[in-house]
């Protein structure tokens, strides 16, 4: 997608791609987004697809796949072992990262419990931009612990930094002084996932790596969300200006000793991986693989969609690709701004994410704004969007709640998925949610799980407030759904 100026002097992000496989979608009454939201325990992972309008969970194997991706799976060669597939798709690995070996892994967190088993040990610390939550679930089970070393300026909610991933370098240097015995690893996260898909420059990524090296440890990169890093390096960083894409992942690529990724994000597929230079690294984590992946020339991943993600990931280095996901997040934020609505700024990768503490400040971060957020936003549109705050997190080990520092709604923007007109739809009723913001109340847990609670717990609203916010909607908008 580029920047197509427009006669009109309108500015808005024109898609370089046509559609030629639809699905339909439904939208419900509003009463029964009200209805549907408790049956779902006011958890977006537990509402039902026939009842979500715009799907705005996450961009996790939803984004939609190319005419060449799907060509690619037929020509899958679905045997065992030394299949063709398996091949191509290191050869590609090998030609974008300049990584000798592969470890498939079934997705991105079943690399990072591999990476995990192999390092981790009780005490072990994990100095990270900032972690997410998988990530962490499997640091912690193993007796470790994350240390976030991200900018201050990276949990600022409104901020004009391009770059709000980047590391601390000083903090940095603190924990390699204090702890450095108990470190295994660094790993930086391209694309800061739970704090607004906020990228890292390409300087940081290189100045990390040295210091991480020059205390002799091992540089680690979660690349999922890679792709979106790499347009804002091209397109934020001076320096970068004139380098290509692959020379931008290159230059990444040759400071990290190991890169993981999932392959639901970056490729545009389905699976995952770990991508290593040394064959000593790769050979301390390779029995883990068919231990619990599947064997090493598939790790738990269909062959067709390895052959996807080998297209997928050769489709990453095109801009015309690469860039609608940031244009049509940068769209929506910015249409939000001039509604006063609170969204994190700038515009980063992923999503577009809403500022729950200060959209609904009578909310106490107790009764968690971000998932009560989440909750009137698809009564109020039909659109599905993931808490990201205090219900994301884990409880702490004395049982305490570690209420997190930034309450956001991401609303993600799964790549070349949703129309523009969509999108539009998206921003007046998120306006018009925003314009009855006093009726919005808290929620409580009815069921907590004690890991990953997110995903399966169950909350009842405080208090009736979505009642009232149904009929506010039936009283503005009558008819309509
Ligand atoms: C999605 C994601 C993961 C986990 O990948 P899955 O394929 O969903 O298991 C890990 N790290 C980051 C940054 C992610 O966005």
């Amino acid at each position: 997608m580029s920047e197509i100026q427009f006669y009109t002097g309108e500015n808005i992000p024109l898609e370089l791609h046509k559609v030629r496989i639809v699905q339909k979608l439904d939208l419900v009454p509003v009463e029964r987004r009200a209805e549907a939201i408790n049956e779902a325990g006011n958890n977006t992972f537990l509402l039902k697809n026939k009842d979500i309008f715009l799907d705005m969970l996450t961009d996790s194997g939803v984004n939609a796949m190319s005419d060449r991706q799907l060509a690619a799976m037929m020509i899958a060669d679905d045997s065992y072992a030394g299949s063709a597939t398996f091949t191509r798709l290191t050869d590609k690995l090998e030609e974008i990262f300049g990584t000798k070996y592969f470890l498939p892994s079934h997705q991105g967190r079943a690399a990072e419990n591999i990476l995990a088993m192999t390092f981790v040990r009780k005490g072990s610390i994990i100095p990270m931009n900032y972690h997410f939550t998988t990530t962490k679930a499997h640091i912690t089970r193993l007796g470790g612990y994350v240390e976030e070393v991200v900018i201050d300026e990276g949990i600022k909610i409104t901020s004009d930094h391009p770059f709000k991933g980047n590391f601390d370098l000083g903090k940095l240097k603190r924990v390699f002084e204090e702890k450095g015995d108990r470190i295994p690893f660094v790993r930086i996260e391209a694309g800061t996932n739970l704090i607004g898909g906020q990228p890292l420059s390409l300087e940081n990524i290189e100045a990390v790596a040295d210091m991480t090296h020059s205390y002799g440890k091992l540089v680690v990169m979660d690349a999922s969300l890679l792709q979106d890093n790499l347009y804002f390096i091209k397109t934020r960083e001076e320096s970068a200006k004139n380098l290509s894409i692959r020379e931008i992942t290159k230059r990444i690529s040759a400071k990290m000793d190991i890169i993981y990724f999932s392959a639901r994000k970056l490729g545009f597929a389905r699976g995952g991986g770990i991508a290593i230079h040394d064959e000593k690294l790769y050979l301390k984590m390779r029995e883990l693989v068919p231990m619990f992946e599947g064997f090493l020339t598939y790790g738990g991943m269909s062959v067709r969609e390895m052959e996807a993600m080998t297209v997928g990931l050769e489709e990453t280095m095109d801009m015309d690709v690469i860039s609608q996901g940031p244009l049509f997040i940068k769209y929506m934020t910015d249409e939000l701004v001039k509604l006063g609505v609170p969204v994190v700024t700038p515009a980063g990768g992923l999503g577009c994410h809403l500022d729950a503490t200060r959209f609904i400040p009578q909310v106490k971060q107790e009764e968690y704004p971000a998932g009560a957020l989440a909750a009137a936003v698809y009564i109020a549109g039909g659109i599905r969007g993931m808490e990201r705050g205090t219900i994301s997190e884990q409880r702490e080990e004395d049982g305490s709640e570690h209420l997190a520092s930034v309450e956001l709604l991401r609303l993600a923007l799964p790549r070349r998925v949703f129309t523009l007109s969509q999108v539009k739809y998206a921003i007046d009723r998120i306006k018009w949610l925003y314009d009855h913001r006093d009726l919005i109340g808290g929620l409580r847990f009815t069921e907590e799980p004690s890991s990953l609670r997110f995903f399966f717990g169950r909350l009842s609203p405080t208090s009736a407030w979505q009642e009232k916010l149904v009929k506010a909607f039936r009283n503005d908008f009558k008819e309509s759904l």
